[in-house]
């Protein structure tokens, strides 16, 4: 019999949204954020949310001897370089690839995001 989860709502968005922040802000461990975030995802049977401008998705954990530790990734759209992180408004990112559209990852909270301009966005 399938199980049936209650749905989504802006509550849980602005859960996840405040525990991001959290994070950004160097109160909590990427661990603590990573696992908090999944918990809730998996409260709704859902492995994948969207919040404002960008997404979360639970990816394979890592498995180690001395436990299984949840991996979410935080995934932005293409944003403008003045908006900066779309998850927590950070505009320190070290780049990963591309040229034109540059794909960047935000120092702060690890979301990747991309964006059109170069000159600004990066330090
Ligand atoms: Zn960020």
């Amino acid at each position: 019999m399938a199980t049936v989860h209650p749905f989504p709502n802006q509550s849980v968005r602005a859960l996840v949204h405040s525990v991001i922040q959290m994070y950004a802000a160097g109160k909590w461990t990427r661990q603590q954020m990573m696992s908090q975030v999944h918990d809730t995802l998996r409260q709704y049977g859902i492995s994948r949310l969207n919040i404002n401008n960008y997404n979360v998705r639970i990816v394979e954990p890592v498995i180690t001897s001395a436990g299984v530790f949840p991996v979410v990734i935080i995934e932005g759209g293409e944003v403008s370089a003045s908006i900066g992180c779309p998850a927590c408004h950070s505009r320190e990112a070290g780049y990963l690839a591309g040229d034109s559209t540059v794909t960047v990852m935000c120092r702060s909270c690890g979301c990747i995001y991309q964006f059109r301009e170069r000159k600004e966005g990066l330090k």
